[in-house]
């Protein structure tokens, strides 16, 4: 729901809601074939990258559409409300190259990333490693010009479809990021089976002696914290927007089915029950919109948006679990089936509970700004 979000151009966001729409509609059963067989759809996706839903924050002259926060969280909602593949990966990857990369990384990387061609994964977590990077193994040792890497990652989306991954490694100056080309002796990748998000299915990355050049360094070597946090409040918002998109097509398409469904002498949506069923999911999707909303507009004034748009994921968390979850109340047995989308989006919110800050990771952060500050954020 877009309750307060500005838009740069007023007549964008309904003839890219109308788009979205009909393209999900043409691509239904490949889609639908490809979730179940956790299968990344790249024709699809590239198509996706034609129309300009890949790359919104890159500038037009590197292949991207040159938009600020309050479309990429329209193209972010509308993919979880429709079902289609999310770009979220690689927008993020688009924003650490905009913000950290050299020319040459950026004309290597960046405009093929924006069209869908070129596809793009984040290689940070580690199979002893998930909300703690102090505890990361990945090794980066300098062998004359080049550097040498060494480790394994987990839970990569698109590891094994990707042409270049940001890995996460400690060097001798500390965290340092570097683009991996996949295709170089030592990368091996395999691919995972998740629950949920099986369009941009997962991978094992394994890092066996890479030889990357200098080059390949991301920012600064030991500048490894600057790089990963600075692209996590955007892309939270990507996550949030995902997120209500999931609690608006598992409501809406709980309440078509409910308003139909004829039990004894009413229909479902008839009963007193369901309709404050409804009407408490529809509130929770409407706050967490608008805390979306107002950190988008933060976001694209340039302020601080850090407590905002942890706000923001939170809400949306709940408030799409909510939805998921209670939409069941008004479908019965019906939404029990898997030719239903409600199972796979109980799933698809699931990982967005878990990945790009969990939920326990989000309210320690808000605990922390609110009971540190002098008027504990507002309260006082
Ligand atoms: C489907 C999927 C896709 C993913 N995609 C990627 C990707 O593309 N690239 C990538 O690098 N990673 C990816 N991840 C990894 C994801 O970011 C991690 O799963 C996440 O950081 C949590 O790490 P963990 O699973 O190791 O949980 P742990 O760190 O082992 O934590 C276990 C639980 O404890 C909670 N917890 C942790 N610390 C605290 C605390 N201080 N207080 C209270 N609770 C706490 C966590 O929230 C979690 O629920 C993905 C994960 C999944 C499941």
């Amino acid at each position: 729901m877009y309750v307060n979000l500005t838009f740069t151009d007023p007549d964008w966001p309904q003839a890219t809601i109308t788009a979205m729409a009909d393209f999900a509609a043409q691509h239904r059963d490949e889609l639908r074939a490809c979730q179940q067989d956790a299968r990344f759809p790249s024709e699809i996706y590239a198509a996706m990258g034609n129309h300009g839903w890949v790359g919104p924050f890159t500038p037009q002259d590197e292949g991207g559409s040159g938009l600020g926060v309050a479309e990429y969280c329209l193209i972010e909602e509308e993919v979880g409300r429709l079902g289609l593949v999310s770009p979220q990966i690689s927008i993020q990857g688009q924003r650490w190259l905009i913000d950290w990369a050299t020319p040459e990384q950026r004309e290597r990387y960046l405009p093929g990333m924006a069209r869908g061609t070129l596809i793009f994964s984040e290689s940070i977590s580690e199979p002893g490693v998930g909300s703690s990077m102090k505890l990361m193994r990945t090794t980066a040792e300098r062998d004359g010009d080049d550097w040498i890497i060494n480790g394994a990652k987990t839970h990569v989306n698109l590891g094994c479809e990707s042409q270049v991954t940001l890995v996460y490694a400690i060097a001798p100056e500390g965290i340092t990021a570097f683009l991996v080309d996949t295709d170089l002796p030592g990368v091996s990748t395999t691919h995972t089976d998740p629950i949920g998000l099986r369009l941009i299915p997962t991978a094992d990355v394994m890092l066996d002696n890479v030889r990357v050049p200098g080059s390949a360094v991301l920012g600064e070597a030991g500048r490894g914290m600057d790089t990963f946090f600075s692209t996590f409040n955007m892309s939270r918002l990507g996550n949030a927007s995902e997120l209500i998109g999931f609690g608006r097509r598992a409501l809406a398409d709980a309440i078509a089915y409910g308003s139909g469904r004829e039990v004894g002498d009413s229909v479902v949506t008839d009963f007193q029950g369901i309709q404050w069923t409804v009407a408490d999911c529809y509130s929770d999707l409407y706050g967490a919109s608008l805390a979306r909303d107002h950190a988008a507009n933060l976001h694209d004034a340039g302020k601080d948006v850090a407590l905002a748009t942890t706000l923001a994921k939170k809400m949306a968390i709940s408030a799409s679990e909510h939805a998921v979850n209670e939409a069941f109340a008004l479908t019965g047995g019906h939404g029990l089936y898997t030719d239903t989308d409600y199972g796979q989006l109980l799933h698809d919110m699931k990982v967005l509970r878990v990945a790009g800050g969990s939920l326990e990771v989000l309210r320690n952060y808000v605990a922390r700004r609110v009971l540190r500050a002098d008027d504990y954020e507002g309260l006082g």
